[in-house]
């Protein structure tokens, strides 16, 4: 498998933007472009092998048939400029990038077009285009993080690594990781995906946040593995075949259809890792990039509280109803026009309560937060 050759296939799609109606809470992203199909790190544990992203009948051909969006940087000009401006997940900097620099030519458009860039990647090659982000963030604060499951440290960094095998190690991400940091850009990792049995004991949790803290980054996003179609299909044939004695361990944890963990104690998991963040000074969220200037950044603000209060009480197993209020009470602070703190200073708590999805306890909340954000 390792000595076969890549193919790079010239591709024009006719779309390249994809538009979500608000800013999602996790990465705080409202737009996404990506400049290639296909990865060539081909780590074993990859969604994108999932049919919707990847379209190929034979899943090893994720790693091996790269197509090369040649046209995604004019696309995106067109697409952004009758955008309104929000944060814009970008940028792929596998092998390929170095030849094609596809995402680089994408990031001059967000740079003229002042968007903000949120950069998740799991190759130090990100730093060629240092300069480029820094010139995008001078104008549009913007984040780059870094994919690391694992460290050295970890009891199973061997087994962790035979999966992500053709991407560079986690020691030239934590290091590029510094440079951002030195560059005052928003950085941190994303422990994505947590894979069960292999990345979640405290040990590994632990050094993970410790090192990114170490290297200036300012949180550490997690979540667990998902499994669908031909990629549910090809991570067991790959532990059948290299992974036997994980295969009960997960088999048990997905059975059949499903697609997330149907019996992994992640809420526990998620605590450990906020209660590690907490010790190490950085965040298990990533903090919202608002411009300078930004209308509405106190309603950006305050979603970004309500998102995190929602993320709270599902880690403290509060009803998913009280989730769900706190979670749509941000879509409707997001949604709105006017300024919240305008519209909390001229009509009281009526007017906070006469947006969808805020009631009284909620309307008091949400007057709060403004009374310790206004001004700040
Ligand atoms: S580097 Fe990221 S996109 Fe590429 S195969 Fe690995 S997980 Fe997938």
């Amino acid at each position: 498998m390792a000595s076969r050759r890549t193919a790079f296939i010239p591709y024009n799609p006719k779309t390249i933007l994809n538009k979500a109606k608000r800013a999602d809470h996790w990465f705080w992203t409202r737009y996404s472009a990506y400049p290639y199909i296909g990865c060539q790190y081909g780590c074993v544990f990859c969604y994108c092998r999932e049919q919707k992203y990847s379209p190929y009948d034979n899943p090893d051909d994720f790693a091996y048939v790269i197509k090369v969006k040649e046209n995604a940087p004019d696309l995106l000009r067109r697409a952004l400029s009758r955008a309104p401006v929000d944060l814009v997940f970008t940028g792929d900097y596998q092998p390929a990038e170095r030849k094609f620099e596809v995402s680089r030519r994408m990031l001059e458009v967000c740079r003229d077009l002042g968007f903000p860039v949120f950069v998740l990647e799991r190759s130090p090659l990100v730093l060629r285009d240092l300069d480029l982000i820094q010139a995008i963030n001078a104008r549009a604060p913007s984040v780059v993080a870094f994919s690391i499951i694992s460290t050295p440290d970890s009891p199973n960094f061997d087994k962790i690594r035979q999966m992500e095998h053709l991407a560079p190690p986690p020691e030239k991400r934590f290091a590029a990781m510094e440079e951002f940091a030195k560059a005052g850009i928003l950085t941190g990792t994303c422990m994505m995906p947590i894979l069960p049995g292999l990345c979640d004991d405290e040990a590994n949790l632990e050094a993970v946040v410790r090192r990114t803290a170490e290297h200036g980054g300012r949180f550490v996003l997690a979540s667990s593995l998902t499994l669908s179609d031909q990629q549910r299909t090809y991570f067991f044939d790959v532990l059948r075949a290299r992974f036997p004695d994980l295969l009960g361990l997960y088999q048990r944890i997905y059975p059949p259809k499903s697609y997330a963990p149907a019996d992994y104690p992640w809420r526990k998991i998620a605590l450990k890792i906020r209660e590690l963040c907490e010790k190490y000074g950085i965040r298990d969220r990533v903090p919202r990039p608002i411009i300078p200037g930004d209308k509405r950044a106190l309603n950006k603000r305050i979603v970004e509280r309500l998102a995190d209060q929602a993320y709270a009480l599902e880690l403290n197993g509060e009803s998913s109803y009280r989730v769900w209020a706190y979670r749509k009470a941000a879509w409707a602070v997001e949604d709105l026009e006017q300024d919240i703190g305008l519209v909390y200073r001229t009509m009281g708590l009526k007017g906070l309560q006469s947006i969808p999805n805020i009631g009284p306890s909620l309307g008091r909340e949400v007057a709060r937060l403004i009374s310790v954000m206004d001004g700040q």
